[in-house]
């Protein structure tokens, strides 16, 4: 049987083992792994959408480009294009036309309004 003052001897010795324990108990780890799991649920939709909206951007940058090579065109020649290949030179385009970066197809020139237009699948 031990003394009250060995009990508590024996409980301040295990308090400081307790105390000095490493690593993470299991409600430390769920606490953590849920606030991680809510930053990526609030973090991800909101980086998908941004990527969207820029590739979108750059494809109304895009066809304002070519709509503007395609005035070039008119300008330099006295006649508009009749097809996308007439303004498909290096010095307007260095790289070739570019391509849609939201589907990847190419742009083509609308032979009402000789004028590129959005996609006909959407309005980007
Ligand atoms: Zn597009």
């Amino acid at each position: 049987m031990l003394s009250r003052t060995e009990k508590l001897a024996q409980k301040d010795s295990r308090r400081s083992v307790a105390r000095g324990r490493r690593g993470f108990s299991l409600l430390e780890l769920l606490a953590v792994i849920t606030m991680l799991g809510i930053i990526a649920v609030v973090v991800l939709p909101r980086i998908l959408y941004s990527k969207v909206t820029a590739q979108e951007h750059t494809c109304f940058q895009n066809r304002a480009e070519i709509n503007l090579a395609i005035e070039r065109y008119n300008i330099d020649n006295g006649a508009l294009p009749t097809a996308m290949s007439d303004i498909n030179n290096s010095t307007w385009f260095p790289g070739g036309i570019p391509l849609c970066p939201v589907s990847g197809t190419a742009y083509t020139l609308n032979g009402t309004k000789t004028r590129v237009d959005g996609h006909t699948s959407g309005s980007h």
